[in-house]
């Protein structure tokens, strides 16, 4: 049997975080009673007139610039015309030969670069309600208007595992440039996927399909596996793909002919004749540009300098938030490499363990420099640090006044070290007869006794040599 090698283009839609929509100055704001975030603009009455939002623009130069693409110094909008009932103009207002950004690229882990075909600006639609037991359907247009741009990339993925990550890489961008929440949950990024097979070392693309609109990473992973093997599996048998909107329906993993595949000719594209022409000189251009942060990939090389491992610098870098924190905690402590330990391990343990965002880490980064000074000077120990960690998320109170409160400081105190070495040894002689026996595993069982009766606030390397010591001495 000939296989197949998988062919995946995307067409990624994300909402712009503006306040206003597109052309009007309604709230963009999720939610709210159905149809209260409307007006006679976004509702697509006739006679009405559109203003572009600048912040538009400015958010997808941003998005641009970010994945390395070139941005038009001229530019325009279209109307793309199709009937829909959530769409109540009749036409959406988009960017067909001229778009804001052009070829650009992203790099995902392998290094492989992932091109950007286009980048343009357009208008969301409502949503339809179906009532199934009423067999009503309603409308709603509070989404209607709201800024989206669709990032349009090269047939340049290869499997569902690239595409997966493709699409992190590109929601890690545009989170870091601040135009999109990138929330997938309320629908604020969701994708077409279009997927093709081939026979391994063909060179010409195969027939391709397009499954419209999934919203979740798992399901969009799903789709890509699921076409392509249905793909692959027909040619096999001896059939053709045709070229067509299919449904991925993710409960039957499986996809769905809708239609056959529209060209761009079948929306009638002609300029939206009220609107102007975006017009951006160098500038302009670069002015936008500067208010870029930096972004992952710039992070991650600085980080390796630091002395962070790759991985851990990619779970730090997946969050601006984390990332921003780390860099607090680590110029505060003067020491990046502990700060990053701690994030990639305790922290992480505890936004999971609480279905946390690094968003709602209750702390300050200070905090955490806190923790790492104090474990340096021997204040509190390693173990104790990470009970110190989780009262951190629970209270929110100070390091130090949290060790004061729940008794956490190290022991400096000899005395109380030597009389638990004494009370280990006296109590389990044939732990210590089998340790001068030379059964090395009942250290580890004194030590233990030792910490316990400390209740673990001794710093270990203290107490090591101190056991040591009192075992030589019965040599
Ligand atoms: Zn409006």
């Amino acid at each position: 049997m000939t296989s197949f090698e998988t062919v995946v283009g995307l067409e990624i839609h994300a909402e712009l975080a503006t306040r206003t929509k597109i052309f009007c100055s309604c709230t963009t704001a999720f939610g709210g009673d159905p149809n209260t975030h409307c007006c006679p603009v976004c509702t697509g009455m006739p006679g009405v007139l559109p203003v572009l939002n600048q912040r538009v623009v400015e958010y997808a130069v941003r998005a641009g610039s970010a994945m390395n693409c070139e941005i038009a110094h001229f530019s325009k909008l279209d109307r793309k015309n199709y009937f829909y009932p959530d769409l109540p103009k009749a036409y959406q207002i988009s960017q067909y030969d001229l778009p804001l950004c052009k070829g650009g690229w992203v790099e995902i882990s392998s290094g492989k670069r992932i091109g950007i075909t286009r980048i343009h600006i357009e208008e969301d639609a409502g949503k339809l309600i179906h009532d199934n037991v009423a067999r009503r359907t309603y409308v709603d247009l509070n989404r209607c208007g709201v800024p989206l741009i669709e990032i349009v990339s090269e047939p340049d993925m290869r499997s569902a595992d690239e595409v997966h990550e493709f699409i992190e890489k590109v929601r890690t961008i545009l989170l870091y440039a601040g135009v999109s929440d990138c929330r997938m949950e309320e629908g604020s990024i969701r994708a077409d996927v279009n997927v093709s097979v081939r026979p391994f070392g063909q060179s010409a693309f195969g027939t391709r399909t397009e499954m419209k609109n999934i919203n979740s990473m798992r399901a969009i992973f799903r789709a890509v596996e699921g076409e392509a093997k249905r793909q692959s599996e027909l040619i096999s048998a001896g059939g053709r793909v045709t070229q067509q909107t299919r449904r991925w329906d993710d409960n039957r993993g499986a996809s769905k002919a809708m239609r056959g595949k529209e060209e761009a000719n079948d929306y009638r594209y002609f300029p939206e004749p009220d609107i102007v022409p975006i017009r951006l000189d160098d500038a302009r251009i670069d002015e936008i540009r500067a208010q870029l942060p930096e972004l992952p990939d710039a992070r991650k090389i600085r980080y390796a300098q630091l002395g962070i491992a790759p991985a851990d610098a990619q779970i730090i870098t997946a969050s601006r938030t984390l990332a921003d924190y780390f860099e607090e905690a680590a110029r505060l402590s003067g020491n990046a490499k502990e700060a990053a330990k701690w994030i990639v391990g305790e922290m992480m343990r505890q936004l999971k363990e609480r279905s946390l965002e690094p968003e709602a880490i209750p702390f300050p980064a200070s905090y955490l420099a806190q923790v790492i000074t104090l474990c340096e000077t021997g204040r509190v120990t390693t173990a104790n640090a990470k009970n110190l960690f989780s009262l951190l998320f629970e209270s929110g109170e100070e390091p130090a006044a949290l060790v004061e409160k729940h008794g956490l400081a190290a022991l400096d105190d000899d005395d109380a070290l030597d009389a638990a070495v004494e009370e280990a040894v006296s109590r389990n002689p044939k732990s210590v007869e089998d340790f001068l026996a030379g059964k090395e595993k009942s250290f580890g069982f004194l030590m233990g006794q030792c910490m316990r009766s400390l209740k673990g606030k001794a710093d270990p390397a203290v107490l090591r040599e101190k056991l040591t010591q009192r075992l030589e001495a019965l040599k």
